[in-house]
């Protein structure tokens, strides 16, 4: 088994990851276990920002390392809140500030308008000077209800209503939020190249 570092913070980001990779060839720890905090994220795009994690993390840690960057691009508003997501309400704000924000900043918009998607850039790293880093990225249709539903998943989950489904990814088992969503369409690429690389 190959030792590798999940390099989020996240607590329902670790929860979907380790689940990913449960039956790969990697022993995943989070980065927690080694006392790493997060570094400044304060790339352009969300490859930027997984690339930063994935670095951090192989560095203090000393082996290789998967990072995620992931957030919602509402098309109402321009495709914000982006890789601002997770400070949409504001810095030290949780996920219900985030999701009453994007209610009020959606108030008045309709059904047929409300389209977004959730974007994933999913990196490897062999280690944090890794000339070659592996990336990935996908993303995940829906659109923005009017209210929450659904106690699954994390962030904006509740109100992310799944294309082609009436549920949000709230209401879905774990194991089929990640057959579908973003971040595991991004991960399951990720680590077909990984193996097929080594
Ligand atoms: P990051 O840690 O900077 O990548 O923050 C990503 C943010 O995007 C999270 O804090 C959530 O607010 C949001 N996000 C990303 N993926 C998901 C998801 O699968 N469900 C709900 N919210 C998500």
């Amino acid at each position: 088994m190959r030792q590798v570092v999940l390099a989020s913070a996240n607590a329902g980001k670790l929860r979907e990851m380790q689940a990913l990779l449960a039956g790969s060839s990697f022993e995943v720890l989070p980065q927690s276990a080694f006392g790493i905090e997060a570094p400044a994220e304060d790339g352009a795009t969300f490859s930027d920002n997984a690339l930063i994690k994935a670095r951090h993390a192989a560095r203090a840690s000393g082996l290789p390392a998967i990072a995620d960057d992931s957030g919602l691009e509402v098309d109402a508003l321009g495709g914000r809140p982006g890789i601002h997501s997770a400070r949409f309400a504001g810095e030290g704000r949780g996920a219900e500030d985030n999701n009453d924000r994007l209610l009020k900043e959606l108030d008045g918009v309709a059904a047929a308008a409300r389209s977004a998607r959730f974007r994933c850039a999913m990196v490897f790293v062999r280690d944090a000077d890794d000339p070659a880093p592996l990336v990935y990225e996908a993303t995940w249709e829906g659109k923005i209800g009017f209210a929450r539903r659904g106690a699954g998943g994390f962030g904006y989950d509740p109100l992310f209503i799944v294309s082609g489904d009436t549920r949000t990814a709230a209401e879905m088992p774990a194991e089929e939020k990640n057959q579908v969503s973003h971040r595991g369409q991004a991960l399951r690429a990720l680590v077909q190249a990984i193996t097929a690389r080594t």
